[in-house]
């Protein structure tokens, strides 16, 4: 029995086709400047996000924090999703790197206000931290891969305007939201100050993340990537990958969207599994599993058992993510599984 891995997008393995570009990459000393693949990269990313300059970093995680030290000064509060990955997912980061104070507003779907963010921004006196930062996560890894709406976005960036904000967003899986909206790259990172986008989730790429912004921005980030360990050398091995992903796996995302909805459609309702499908937007699906009587760990461990694999989201949630390496056929034996499973 084959395992059907649903853990993450991160799990895909570099293709025959991706290893045979990697090899052959031209490469050079990036932190001289001097890796062709790498400024190939940075350029054509640059010029398909219709920013001024783009920057290689290892992971998001470091796309993310890099790019909050460069935007911001010590002691300054962020305003964010309480569900946000900068929070749950990045050891703390805003506090150790850059002595951030953190604001997080608890929301329906994963999506601020505009109201609620003016009504968060606190006023300006000696007794309170400073207000500066808006953090957006789009798509929402924790509230089931949402879309965040553009209109929305724009009516904070007003608020961000008319206080003196500024905007950073979290735009790991930005992909997903291009692909499933039919709204251009462009246009959704027009409204931020400082973007992380992912080349390792649904991507494909083994490896990767860039940070998006203006030149002066970009430069700065280049030293504080220096300040983190993130300067590597010869990464145009890596940076290869990343062409490759854009160039060969963009378009296909929606196929993720459908396997997504294909397995969120067929376990909905079935064996205590409930999904909230108005959230199965894209490439997750998040299943409240409280109706089985069995916390998260152990419906996984039971899954496991049948070869499907997913991760816990808190005692009662569990999350499937679709990828590259996961077909359709397979999506639907998961679901035939998963309505196999006994949890008495
Ligand atoms: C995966 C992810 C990141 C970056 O994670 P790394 O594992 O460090 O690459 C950032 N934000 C979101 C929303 C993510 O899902």
């Amino acid at each position: 029995m084959k395992t059907i891995d649903l853990r993450s997008d991160t799990v895909t393995r570099p293709s025959e086709e991706m290893r045979k570009v990697i090899a052959n990459a031209e490469v050079g000393d990036d932190v001289l400047g001097d890796d062709p693949t790498v400024n190939r990269l940075q350029a054509v990313v640059a010029d398909m996000f219709e920013v001024e300059a783009s920057l290689y970093v290892p992971s998001g995680t470091m796309g993310n924090q890099v790019a909050l030290k460069t935007i911001s000064r010590p002691g300054w509060e962020i305003l964010c999703e309480r569900e946000c990955h900068i929070v749950n997912y990045e050891t703390g980061g805003p506090a150790i790197h850059s002595n951030l104070m953190i604001n997080m507003l608890t929301t329906e779907r994963g999506v601020m206000t505009a109201e609620q963010i003016e009504n968060s921004i606190r006023p300006d006196n000696i007794h309170a931290p400073r207000t500066k930062i808006i953090e957006i996560e789009n798509t929402h890894n924790r509230h089931g891969g949402t879309i965040y709406p553009l209109d929305e976005i724009h009516r904070i960036r007003k608020v961000a305007d008319t206080y003196g904000l500024l905007m950073h967003l979290d735009g790991a899986r930005i992909w997903n939201a291009h692909i499933a909206s039919g709204i251009s790259l462009a246009d959704w990172v027009r409204p931020f100050d400082s973007i992380s986008v992912c080349l390792s989730k649904g991507l494909g790429a083994p490896v990767g993340s860039m940070i998006l912004g203006s030149k002066p921005f970009i430069e700065e980030a280049r030293r504080n990537r220096k300040l983190f360990g993130g300067g590597m050398r010869q990464v145009g091995l890596l940076a290869a990958a990343g062409l490759y992903a854009i160039e060969h796996n963009l378009h296909r995302l929606a196929e993720d969207h459908d396997k997504a909805r294909a397995i969120a459609e067929g376990i909905n309702g079935v064996n205590g599994f409930a999904i909230d499908m108005v959230r199965v937007q894209t490439n997750i699906l998040i299943i409240d599993i409280s109706a089985t009587g069995r916390d998260s760990l152990t419906v996984l461990e039971i899954m496991q058992r049948a070869g499907v694999l997913g991760v816990p989201f808190g005692k009662t949630r569990i999350r499937l993510v679709t990828h590259l390496d996961v077909t359709m056929e397979e999506c639907i034996e998961a679901v035939r599984r998963i309505a196999e499973l006994d949890f008495s």
